[in-house]
């Protein structure tokens, strides 16, 4: 059997060739295939640096810079304002270092208690270190933190907010354009990761500092994300060593990606209210089978005005971790919670933020939908939960771990 990496790519049929339905595009998407072919013109065509002087790097130049106005343009914000990254990750730690990076200790900053690891454990590593202190706004049921909450939380010293705009665990939409008002002249970071290319984004109008999002969370490639930043805004670069994109964001550029990702966006926007009306109708099908089997969940998150795409659910007394190992041996790929986190046993930060009970939580499994689901395949998923929900309640907890472990 060939060794090389690209074997990989297409398993030999008996590696794996059985089909998993994908309920978990909160963690990733299949690239478009309008991003990928654009990508593979620009590999195959620009040979080019980015930054090099001769035409050669002026041709990659200019596609990175089309990039560059096409997200710009989408997200309503100046070309100038837009940095190409490798992730969001990336972005979030940029922004959170950047903009505070020089200002005397211990830094005051507000956060919610929802975000993303790539933001939380920078914040409570700060805290650990002594270097901030940080002021966890309270969340609601569902998932809501309240403008009120924030003002109460200001004092002269804050220096920095940050709010997400949409929740990757249950999908909750924050009211962060109110929160920048309330924040006044403070900055603010939002991690829109979850957002962009789901709903509509204008940086103008959420009157934000700065501005995560990640390409592969809508249909673009892996390893290149965003961070809009308000013009006239100081952000110190994490990384020293290049001049590229006015030196906050050193490296040189992968014009692929960039490309990639703007094609994704810009193919995200234009179909956005028809794949919108597709993932409800898929996530009212998936409820709704649900229901047939008498195995109703309890929704966690939004009960409305959620992403319409997402939904969070626990089966009152099945262990999460339990369920989730048997739905992917029975082929159904779903979350416990961040991507970077559903590896853990440990039960999810955001839905103990919202004050749900320590059952309900270890109980929580988050089902998310792309667009390129069908209500067939939905509905099979729910027939494939119902049944192992069912088999489940026959048989105690420890009973199920210890037998699914020994298979
Ligand atoms: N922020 C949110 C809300 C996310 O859901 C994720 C990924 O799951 C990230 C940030 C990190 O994005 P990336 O995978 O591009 O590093």
């Amino acid at each position: 059997m060939c060794s090389c990496v690209a074997s990989w790519i297409s398993p030999s049929p008996e590696v794996d060739t059985h089909p998993i339905i994908d309920l978990d595009a909160n963690a990733t998407t299949p690239l478009h295939p309008a991003a990928a072919e654009a990508m593979a013109r620009c590999w195959r065509d620009l040979g080019g640096n980015a930054a090099s002087a001769h035409r050669l790097g002026q041709r990659a130049r200019q596609a990175l810079e089309t990039a560059r106005e096409t997200v710009a343009h989408l997200l309503d914000a100046e070309p100038t304002e837009v940095l190409f990254t490798s992730g969001a990750t990336e972005a979030n730690n940029l922004a959170l270092h950047g903009l505070l990076a020089g200002q005397p200790h211990p830094w005051h900053i507000i956060a919610s208690p929802l975000e993303h690891p790539s933001v939380s454990e920078v914040l409570e590593r700060w805290q650990a270190k002594g270097e901030a202190t940080v002021d966890w706004l309270p969340a609601d049921a569902e998932g809501q933190v309240h403008p009120s909450d924030l003002r109460n939380r200001l004092r002269p010293q804050t220096r920095l907010v940050t709010v997400m705009l949409a929740n990757h665990e249950m999908g909750a939409v924050l009211p962060v354009a109110r929160l920048a008002v309330t924040a006044g002249g403070v900055p603010f970071h939002c991690d829109a990761v979850q957002a962009v290319g789901k709903i509509p984004v204008s940086f103008r109008q959420l009157g934000v500092t700065t501005l995560s999002a990640s390409a592969h969370k809508f249909h673009g490639p892996q390893g290149v994300g965003l961070l809009l930043v308000r013009q006239g805004t100081a952000l110190e670069p994490l990384l020293l060593g290049g001049h590229q994109q006015g030196g906050r964001r050193p490296g040189t550029e992968p014009v692929a990606l960039a490309v990639g990702c703007a094609t994704a966006l810009e193919v995200a926007c234009r179909e956005m209210a028809e794949r919108t009306a597709h993932l409800r109708r898929l996530r009212e099908c998936f409820l709704e089978e649900l229901r047939r089997a008498a195995v109703a969940p309890e929704i966690n998150g939004p009960i409305s005005g959620g992403l319409p795409h997402v939904v969070n659910v626990s089966f009152a007394g099945l262990p999460g971790e339990v369920l989730f190992m048997r739905l992917d041996l029975a082929g159904l790929a779903c979350s416990r919670g961040s991507a970077c986190a559903s590896g853990s046993l440990l039960p999810s930060p955001v839905l103990r933020a919202m004050g749900l009970p320590a059952d309900r939580v270890q109980a929580a499994l988050r089902f998310s939908f792309s667009y390129l689901r069908t209500e067939a395949e939905v509905r099979r998923a729910a027939q494939i939960i119902a049944a192992e929900v069912s088999h489940l309640a026959t048989r105690s907890a420890p009973q199920q771990m210890a037998a699914d472990y020994t298979r």
